[in-house]
């Protein structure tokens, strides 16, 4: 497998620092360019970069210099991943696509996108193609696919098996997110310490809408949405790593029994598992019988932080079946599932 060059664009943020330390010992992929706002940019990663990893910076990007996030600097990348801020992702990411420079990107602003992948391997690998309907650039060089929001990536993950078997109806879901999805500084302490707050501004509507698209159907380039509804309520708990998901599910096919669904969240496998990705978890979603699992602090980090945790599988009085689920935000749900993304595109022959 080719060596690639890639850049990282918001390399100063919670998701950048991610990406830089997932990056480190890459079999495929290697750093070679950081880009952030003009506050950092001149700087040396070091001076730029408030660490908040508890692993040292690597000392192969501490003396690097901090980028513009302009295409003209990153001419030598293969592609980038962002991890900019909404704020800018639509300019910044569009001109380096325009460029020629394809980006993988965190950020929200691409997601519904009728031409742009919203992509999770596992869930929707087919949708890789849609890459072949965008224009940024008349050779399609530049392009951009997405992932998703970090809370809709345990939820499609479960959601799958389910679709697949019995299809869905209607899901109601309670998401307990932890403080690190807020970037950093983030949440202040004095709001978040000892306490739980019931709103994250702007999360809901890309928690109900973003699994009809990753479940929807791909043809002729074009996605037909998953025809269910999806209500969220997105809350903030003190947790730093891992998000906790209650969710509750109808169906339109009913299952036999509750052990039923529990064999199909067992014996379920993910269709890039033969791939060899080297970030791709063993096993993408595993099923905790004890019920004071899955736990945050205890199985965020499973699998290298890219497994989704299930667990408290129930019979439910309200819709059909209720169960948790649990994935690391900034891993799974952020620079992981884009790692991942970025190995399908290879794989799949998109980056060369
Ligand atoms: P963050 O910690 O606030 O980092 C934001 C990054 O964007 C920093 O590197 C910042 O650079 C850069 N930036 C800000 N303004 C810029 C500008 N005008 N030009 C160029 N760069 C600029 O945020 P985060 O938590 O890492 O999130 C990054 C993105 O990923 C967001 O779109 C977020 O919604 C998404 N996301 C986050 C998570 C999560 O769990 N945290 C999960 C999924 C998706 P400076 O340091 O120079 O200001």
């Amino acid at each position: 497998m080719s060596n690639f060059k890639v850049g990282i664009l918001g390399a100063t943020g919670a998701v950048g620092q991610k990406f830089i330390r997932l990056l480190q010992d890459h079999p495929w992929f290697t750093i070679e360019a950081l880009g952030a706002s003009e506050r950092s940019a001149g700087k040396t990663y070091r001076e730029a970069a408030n660490w908040v990893e508890a692993t040292p910076m690597p000392e192969s990007v501490a003396g690097l210099t901090v980028r513009d996030c302009k295409s003209a600097d990153f001419g030598d990348v293969d592609f980038v991943f962002s991890g900019l801020d909404s704020s800018v992702a639509t300019e910044v990411e569009g001109e380096f696509a325009r460029a020629g420079i394809p980006v993988i990107s965190n950020a929200k602003n691409y997601r519904q996108d009728p031409t742009v992948p919203l992509l999770v391997p596992e869930v929707n690998p087919d949708h890789i193609t849609m890459i072949e309907s965008q224009t940024f650039t008349a050779d399609k060089s530049g392009w951009i696919v997405t992932n998703p929001n970090c809370v809709v990536v345990p939820l499609v993950t479960t959601l799958k098996p389910l679709a697949e078997k019995y299809g869905i109806r209607s899901v109601i879901l309670t998401s307990m997110q932890a403080i690190s999805g807020a970037g950093y500084p983030g949440v202040p302490s004095l709001d978040i310490l000892g306490n739980v707050i019931p709103y994250i501004g702007d999360e809901e509507p890309k928690v109900e809408s973003e699994p009809l698209k990753l479940l929807g159907i791909l043809e002729n380039g074009k996605v037909t949405f998953a025809d269910f509804t999806v209500h969220a309520t997105a809350t903030r708990v003190p947790v730093i790593n891992g998000h906790l998901l209650s969710i509750a599910v109808g169906l339109d096919s009913k299952p036999a029994s509750i052990e039923e669904v529990a064999e199909l969240f067992r014996k379920w496998k993910s269709p890039v598992a033969d791939l060899g990705l080297p970030t791709a978890p063993a096993f993408p979603m595993h099923l905790y019988e004890d019920q004071r699992y899955p736990q945050p602090r205890l199985h965020a980090d499973s699998e290298g932080g890219m497994q989704t945790a299930v667990g408290r599988l129930r019979k439910a009085g309200v819709l059909d079946i209720s169960y948790v689920a649990m994935a690391h935000n900034t891993v799974r749900g952020a620079a992981g599932g884009a790692i991942l993304n970025a190995e399908l595109l290879v794989k799949k022959g998109f980056i060369q």
